[in-house]
């Protein structure tokens, strides 16, 4: 199970990529994208995240 960013909540503060063990996520710009193929499901980032803007999907 992966999750996933919501674009209209980011406000792109490098929180998530920080947190996450296995480093799939990345920033094109202020757009930050989940890697599914890397993705353990863990959900630190979720957590990490003051936006609340990361979900399962
Ligand atoms: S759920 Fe875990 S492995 Fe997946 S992106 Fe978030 S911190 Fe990284
Ligand atoms: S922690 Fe939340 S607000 Fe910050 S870059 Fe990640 S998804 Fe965006």
């Amino acid at each position: 199970m992966a999750y996933c960013i919501d674009k209209e909540l980011c406000i792109a503060c490098g929180a998530c990529a920080d947190s996450c063990p296995v480093g799939a996520i990345s920033a094109d710009g202020d757009v930050y994208t989940i890697n599914a193929d890397e993705c353990l499901g863990c959900g630190i980032c979720a957590g990490s995240c003051p936006q609340e803007a990361i979900s399962e999907e």
